[in-house]
């Protein structure tokens, strides 16, 4: 076991470490290109020696995460962690999502462990459905966002069309660091913000390295690039008279948000985007405890678990939780309290979890993230820190669920392990369970933001518990809070039904609909039904 330092040098380098990192997300809806673009920054920072390496995707599969079955059936990613790499001496975290259709609790749960996302748009698609979801969580957590608009090598919308369009239906203010030169679809280059110059991009052969990049002063651009660049500088010309300049401390307090333009698949703009999370993005800082007093960033190691995954390695069954660090040196080796037990955790298989790679850590720092194996004991939202009195960080966000279905084991022989895998499924976060007196506790009722999430579950019961199971869709839309006391009048109205959530012992009152919710409300405006948190509404 280590001895945690706590002498002035050691302070200063938790400091010193803190301040060159930079955590972050990349939120965008599928097919924006967050494979493509997450590859893109890794190759730039040559954390890979070729594109390709990251995620199981199309002709890319099988590469790094194939671990699961079902992953290779559908070609989406599930699990993941963090990819780090340095770049610049600064020591970058990209902290993955998960790629599928549906948004999840999980990819809430990520932006609760960064301090910066990275929001990416198809040129030709503008806003989309999730896009706009994500973006209303890092509003709501207050989470500074860069936007990318990609694939603008093929035709899309006008830049100044996608910059009103996250004006006018996010709320944010946009500024442009980086300008294209040329239409979507005729993409030469981008004029810089900051230095008037331009930065021509020539795709290299077969693509699969960084595009060659050639800096241009205003006149040689002009020249050889004519009206695409005056029309560049018009643009951004326009855009500066009106503010829309980038403030630092705007950004940080997430009022504005950056713009760059790129085709992460020319790996194109890449560069620039890193540079802007190295010079713009904010560094990790002293996070608020449960007191809401900040724990500062260089006393004694503490961390929450901000996801959990089982079984990742099918030669024995595990448990990795991924802490997010928010203080101190954690070093490998070191004894850890478990906040909520008071329970000492020992860390000697701490990990660092990409897709299938994993590198066995011996330290880190604020901003980290760390994968604790054999971690069966720990459950998202828990705290864990070294020496001194405790630290609890505030639970993580649970989101109000949407879909509903009834779950059984279909071999009632198996009930003992379908009762462990559901409660497994729950400790995860995978699915909210819900207890209902109307259907006893055979049939336990899963509750999810996205309905992907019960085939995620029932393909996780058969493949790691044995168990097959059979679902029935609920026909429930909305849930809210509600009290012993509203409970049975609320069970008497028709079409509502009153459960308990597991987890916390919530009592939560399904509705069919909003109409149907206010109907119930109307009648007896004296009921308790509270919205579930806020956060994704
Ligand atoms: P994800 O679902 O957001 O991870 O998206 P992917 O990275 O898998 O990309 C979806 C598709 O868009 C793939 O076929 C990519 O090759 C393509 N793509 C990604 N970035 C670009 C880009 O900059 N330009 C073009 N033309 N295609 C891109």
């Amino acid at each position: 076991m280590s001895v945690i330092s706590t002498s002035a040098s050691a302070a200063n380098d938790v400091a010193t470490e803190a301040a060159r990192r930079r955590t972050f997300a990349v939120i965008s809806h599928p097919d924006a290109g967050k494979s493509t673009i997450t590859e893109a920054l890794a190759l730039h920072a040559r954390a890979i020696n070729s594109a390709g390496a990251v995620h199981g995707k199309g002709d890319r599969r099988g590469v790094v995460s194939d671990w699961m079955a079902m992953e290779q059936q559908r070609g989406i990613s599930i699990t993941s962690a963090a990819l780090q790499f340095t770049y610049r001496d600064v020591v970058i975290n990209l902290v993955d999502t998960p790629g599928h259709a549906d948004f999840s609790e999980d990819t809430y749960r990520v932006l609760t462990a960064v301090d910066c996302a990275v929001m990416l748009l198809d040129a030709a698609k503008g806003l989309e459905p999730q896009t706009l979801k994500l973006f209303e969580v890092c509003r709501h957590r207050r989470v500074p966002v860069i936007t990318f608009i990609n694939k603008w090598d093929r035709p899309g919308l006008e830049a100044l069309e996608l910059l009103d369009e996250v004006e006018q239906r996010i709320g944010l203010r946009c500024t442009p660091l980086t300008w294209p030169v040329g239409v979507a679809g005729q993409f030469h280059g981008v004029a810089d913000q900051r230095t008037g110059e331009m930065v021509a991009f020539t795709r290299t052969p077969g693509g699969a390295t960084a595009v060659i990049e050639e800096e241009l002063p205003a006149d040689a651009a002009a020249a050889r690039y004519g009206e695409d660049w005056v029309r560049a500088v018009e643009e951004l010309d326009l855009l500066t008279a009106t503010g829309a300049v980038h403030d630092s401390a705007a950004f940080v307090a997430a009022a504005t948000t950056p713009v760059l333009f790129g085709a992460a698949v020319t790996n194109a703009g890449v560069r620039q985007l890193l540079d802007v999370l190295v010079d713009t993005a904010p560094a990790p800082a002293a996070r608020p405890d449960t007191t809401g007093s900040p724990r500062p960033l260089d006393a004694p190691f503490s961390g929450f678990v901000f996801k959990t995954q089982a079984n990742m390695n099918p030669a024995h069954r595990d448990q990795v939780a991924f802490v997010r660090v928010c203080s101190g040196r954690f070093e490998r080796g070191m004894v850890v309290t478990h906040a909520g037990t008071g329970r000492p955790f020992a860390t000697k298989y701490a990990q660092q979890v990409f897709g299938r790679d994993r590198d066995t850590i011996d330290e880190a720092f604020p901003g980290d993230v760390v994968g604790l194996v054999n971690a069966t004991a720990l459950g998202i939202g828990d705290s864990l820190y070294a020496a001194g009195p405790a630290v609890t960080f505030p639970p993580l966000p649970s989101f109000a669920p949407e879909h509903f279905v009834a779950i059984r084991a279909t071999d009632s022989s198996k009930f003992k392990r379908f009762r462990r895998g559901i409660e497994q499924l729950d400790g995860e976060g995978v699915v909210q369970v819900l207890r209902s007196d109307r259907r006893g506790e055979q049939s336990p009722v899963l509750a999810a933001v996205g309905p992907m999430q019960f085939e995620v579950a029932t393909h996780r019961l058969a493949a790691e518990f044995g168990v097959p199971t059979a679902i029935d869709h609920l026909p429930y839309t909305l849930a809210r809070r509600t009290d012993a006391a509203s409970a049975a009048a609320l069970n008497a109205a028709p079409g509502v039904e009153v459960m308990t959530r597991v987890r916390d012992g919530e009592l939560l009152a399904l509705f069919p609909d909003k109409w149907r919710l206010s109907t119930v409300r109307n009648r007896d405006p004296d009921l308790v039904l509270e919205p579930l948190l806020a956060d994704a509404q």
